[in-house]
């Protein structure tokens, strides 16, 4: 009786972080002065997943 070789599972892709979407970044909206003025947007590091870019669980 042969066995049977069994073929390697492909590791399977960590899940992605949805607020980054995988990235480990998100934009961030940065505002100056007390009328909140807005001036742009500069990357931040995703509190979610601390800048992983997966999802944990
Ligand atoms: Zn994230």
């Amino acid at each position: 009786m042969a066995t049977k070789k069994t073929p390697p599972r492909p590791a399977p892709a960590p899940p992605k972080c949805g607020p980054c979407n995988g990235t480990g970044e998100v934009a961030r909206t940065v505002r100056v002065g007390r009328n909140r003025r807005t001036v742009g947007q500069q990357a931040g590091i995703c509190l979610a997943c601390f800048g992983t870019g997966e999802a944990t669980d």
